[in-house]
Parts: C-alpha cells; structure tokens; sequence
C-alpha cells in the first residue's frame, strides 16, 4: 500500500470520513480491503488530477473527492466510492480503462467506464444528437443503474457549485438537471437528491422567483414551526395512549421547488400555500401505521380527497406511506405522513436505501422487490428504440419520466400500473402488443365501456378480443402510453406496406409531379413536411390537405424538381417521420 504524498503548497481539507479511511487499521479483513481500495483510489486520483482546477479556483480533486462522499452517503459500496474517486479519471487524463482495472479490478473498471461514456456525451449538442445521449444514458442504466447514481452523485455536485460558470452555461446545466436528472433521481426513488437537484435548477431558472419564496418561507417559519410543535405533542401523546410504539414524529418543510410549482397552480391562495405545514409519523410496523391513521383522522377532522395508501399500492419507484390531509387544532391544514422506518429510508434515499439496509433487514424480499420495480427501465430503452424522429424521443423521454400512475386489474386481480389519462387500449398494450392490436370489446367493472375511456385507479378491465379486430388510427391521439402509440402506428405502416409495395419511387421522368401522404392527424405535420421539401430545395407548388373523422389527414403536394434522386431522398426522409403512414406518386 503506498503512502500517501499530499502536496503541501494545495490548501485541501480532507473530510472526517475519508480522514479515517487513511489512517483507519481494522482487524476485520473484508473491511480492511475496503479500506484499502477507498484509499488506494484516492490517492491514484489525487496524484493524477495534481495541476488541475476547477472554475472555483479549487484543486480538481475536490470535486471527485465530493462525488465519493455522497456517495458513501447514499450507502454506496467501496467500489462504487473508488469510482466516485476515480469517475473524471479516464476523461481528464491519460489513464486508460485497462489500467483502471488492473489497478482496482472489473467492477470499478465498469462503473468508471460507464460514467465515462455518458460525460462524453455533447449534452449541448442540437436535438438529434441529445436524443442519441439520452438512448445512449438509457442502455447504461439498464446495464448498471449505479453508474447513473455515480452519475448522479456528480450532478449533485456539479449544481452545487454552479456559481462558478458562466451565466449561459448554468441555464443549460440547470434546465438539463430539471428535465432529465431530477426526474430520474424521482423514478430511481432517491427524494433528498431529486428535491435538491430541483431546488438548485430553480435558483438558476427563475432566480426572482426563487428569492421571493425563500424570503417568504423563511418569514413564515417561525410561525409553523409553533403549530407543528403543537399538534406534534397532541399526536404523540394519543399514540402512547392508544400503545402503538412512536418511533419519530417531525415537522418537515416542503421543498422550494414545490411551493413554486404550487403558486402556479389556479385559484391557489399564497397563505394556503406558504402556511402548508407537514407532520411525519414514524412507527415500527405496516399495522401500527394504519392504527396510528386512525388515532390521527380521530383527533384532527380528516380532509376529503387527500387519503391515499401507498402502502397497499406502492407508487412505481417504490415509495410506501399513508398520505393524509386534517384541520389542525388551529384551523389550517395539515399534511400528515405515516410510515415504518424502512418506509422513511427509501422515501429518502430511493435505490440507495437498499444498498444501506442490505445488512439490517430482510434483504431478499427488498431485493426482489427492487426487481419488479425497475422493469420501467426496460420498457423505456424498449419503446424508445422504435421512435426514430430525435425531438419526439426526447418528449417521449420526458413524458415517461414525470408522469404520474393509475393502477387498475386484470379480471384475475393481477395489478397494473399506467401513467394518468390512460386507456383500455394502453392497458391491453401494456400486457400484450397483440391484446391492442386484436382489442374488440372492453370492459371496465364488468359494464361495457369505450376502449379511450380514461382509467382511475382500482379500476378492473377486461379485453375482450377478435382475429379480424384491426387497431383504430384514432386511438394514437387518445392513449397515454408510447408503447401504445408506437404499436399503433407500426401495425398501420405494415399494413400500408403490404398493400402498397411496388408503387413506390419509380424514377420521375417529368418535372412536375403529384404526390400524396397519408398521415396521423396532428398539429404541425404539414409544417413537418413541408419543412424537409425545403431542406432539400425542391419547390412546392401546390399544397391540399384533406382530413377526416378517423384521425387521418391525407396531404397532397404538387412539387415541382427535374431532379429525380434528391427527391427519393426527401421522400424516404419524410417516410421516416412516425406519424406518416404512407405515401403514393398520384396519377396525373
Ligand atoms: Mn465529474
């Protein structure tokens, strides 16, 4: 083990933890190798990123320094920590990903070359190539997903000292951190990372705004705090009586970012909004927190619409706890959270948390459950890869991360899960793509329904299906999910395709030619079109647009060009956008 060699002419300050670490000796052999690997790659990257700084003027090492930190944070292991050490290594000097591992072995080697991989990426790069970057986060993730943590871990880190950059670069890193990494923190669980990540996006997006509630909250503060420290003693003294064994009850504070977003909601009140006020209830198991729940809903009169047990119905990235609304003893409402303490760990730490309790609790069962929660992941590299047009994959990608669910049944009671505003379609989609595509009749608790009515939660559906039902086009518009909406669309391209094979692009031997699409309906699918016409040079020089009440438009263009080739390109380029579902040269 070599020594360490700090250069003394750099101002650094060691933290405690990693401190220990250099000097720590335990007896316990498992622990000693950790040690060692933690200290082996400190030192490795301390000597590699010597001469280097950041924006701040600080030496480079205390950025990846900071990165392993949060990530011992989180209940990382010792490889992940060394990769946290080691993550900017490969990218910022000339050591290579063999000698990473030949150094610290195949499973640091695959993290750091992981993360590698996703910070070459140009993030600032047009559309097309985000999309590729974002396709490319995606594979990684359903490779590993703690290279996203580590990657996370650097984002975090990265947004804590935005001040240094200059002004245009930390709005893109802000509205990046706000629309592809904090939603990812939210589905990998991982609240405290996803409410700071949003937190630090506001101050950089809508610094006015960002003040303004602060200085609110802040003047507010001392106020709730008198109320919940109230109603905390109330509670707790019920709980006692009643013998269920309280572990925790604390106020909490909303996040900014929350209360911003609520401010922007209509018909919203500032005091309703600045006076929210939150209790969490912590208690040892699954029954104590529904008897707590209603030790609760008996002292405070509970307010209609706010229960909800997520308990019985985990939200997708596994959150648990009972959600509640009550008037407090003071008038005003209060949000009330009950939960065990395994509950409160994975609020908070999300995936993260499981790594942290692998050695106190029943760690199989939580494994397993890890498992089935992340199939998301799968379905969206799955559905992603058929959506070829950039900007569509990259609302795709925002979509699937931010949306809500809905959990309905199968007629056998098996539970599904779907974001807001979906359909029997996206149900029968979502089990089989040939239950969509044969989907003839629906049921919804047992009474005939329409196939794009929209689902709420508990919810039975059934599928009735026919070997001659066809897909409807206007479904595409009425479902939720991608994965419908692209089997959709498929289903009506091959089936274009077989009917209408050879007609296509024989040579144009005249100069003016009629051309005709078939397309889904949609808002700017004309400009679509017609904007490719123009990145070719070819002249338009008529335009006709006929829809009808199924969904599909068909645009009929008469174009005018003697160069056969180039447009055989447009065409095949226009082809490609998803929503076109053929296209015939008209007979003059
Ligand atoms: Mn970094």
């Amino acid at each position: 083990m070599s020594s360490v060699m700090l250069n003394s002419s750099i101002d650094l300050t060691i933290p405690e933890w990693l401190q220990k670490c250099l000097t720590e000796s335990p007896a316990d052999d498992r622990r000693q190798s950790e040690i060692a690997l933690i200290r082996h790659a400190f030192e490795f990257a301390y000597q590699l990123h010597q001469g280097q700084y950041r924006k701040s003027g600080e030496a480079y090492i205390c950025h990846p320094m900071a990165v392993a930190g949060l990530l011992r944070d989180f209940g990382g292991s010792a490889a992940m920590i060394a990769a946290g050490f080691l993550h900017d290594v490969v990218e910022d000097t000339d050591v290579t990903c063999d000698e990473i591992e030949y150094h610290f072995g195949a499973e640091v080697r695959r993290l750091v070359e992981g993360v590698t991989k996703l910070s070459k990426l140009d993030f600032k790069s047009k559309t097309e190539n985000q999309a590729e970057n974002f396709r490319r986060m995606f594979l990684a993730m359903a490779q590993d997903i703690r290279v996203i943590v580590v990657k996370l871990a650097d984002r975090l880190h990265n947004m804590r000292t935005l001040q240094h950059l200059r002004e245009e670069k930390r709005r893109r890193i802000a509205l990046e951190t706000r629309e592809i990494f904090a939603p990812l923190a939210n589905r990998l669980g991982m609240w405290r990372v996803k409410s700071e990540l949003e937190d630090l996006a506001f101050k950089y997006l809508e610094p006015d705004a960002y003040e303004q509630v602060l200085q609110y909250v802040a003047q507010k503060q001392a106020n709730r705090q008198q109320r919940l420290s109230k109603s905390t003693e109330i509670v707790l003294t019920r709980l006692q009586q009643a013998g269920i064994q309280c572990l925790e009850v604390s106020g909490r504070s909303k996040h900014l970012y929350s209360i911003y977003q609520k401010m922007l909601l209509p018909h919203k009140e500032f005091h309703e909004i600045y006076d929210l006020a939150g209790l969490r209830i912590i208690v040892r198991t699954h029954e104590e927190c529904y008897r707590a729940l209603a030790v609760v809903h008996d002292i405070f009169r509970p307010i209609p619409g706010h229960f909800r047990d997520y308990i019985g119905l985990p939200k997708p990235n596994g959150y648990q706890s009972l959600h509640t609304a009550v008037v407090s003893s003071t008038g005003k409402l209060l949000e009330v959270q009950i939960r065990t303490l395994e509950m409160d760990y994975l609020a908070d730490y999300g995936i993260t948390a499981f790594w942290r309790l692998v050695h106190s609790l029943d760690t199989n069962r939580l494994h397993q459950q890890k498992l089935n929660e992340f199939a998301w992941l799968n379905e969206l590299v799955a559905c992603n890869e058929e959506i070829r047009d950039a900007s569509e994959y990259m609302q795709s990608i925002k979509n699937d991360l931010t949306m809500e669910e809905v959990y309905v049944f199968t007629p056998k009671g098996d539970l599904i899960s779907l974001p807001t505003k979906s359909t029997p379609v996206d149900f029968a989609y979502k089990i089989h793509t040939n239950l969509g595509n044969r989907l003839a009749k629906v049921k919804i608790n047992g009474e005939d329904a329409n196939e794009i009515t929209m689902l709420t939660t508990g919810d039975t559906v059934e599928i009735q299906t026919d070997s001659n039902a066809e897909p409807k086009l206007g479904w595409v518009k009425a479902v939720a999910t991608n994965k419908a909406k692209n089997a959709i669309r498929r289903w009506h391209k091959n089936k274009y395709a077989s009917e209408s094979k050879s007609k296509l692009l024989n040579s144009y031997i005249v100069p003016v030619v009629n051309l005709s699409f078939v397309c889904v309906d949609r808002i700017g699918i004309l400009k679509d079109v017609i904007e490719k016409f123009y990145r070719y040079q070819i002249n338009v020089q008529g335009v006709h647009v006929e829809t009808n009440t199924n969904g599909i438009a068909k645009i009929n263009l008469c174009i005018e060009t003697n160069d056969a080739e180039k447009l055989n390109e447009c065409v095949k380029e226009i082809s490609r956008i998803s929503d076109i579902l053929d296209f015939r040269v008209v007979e003059l």
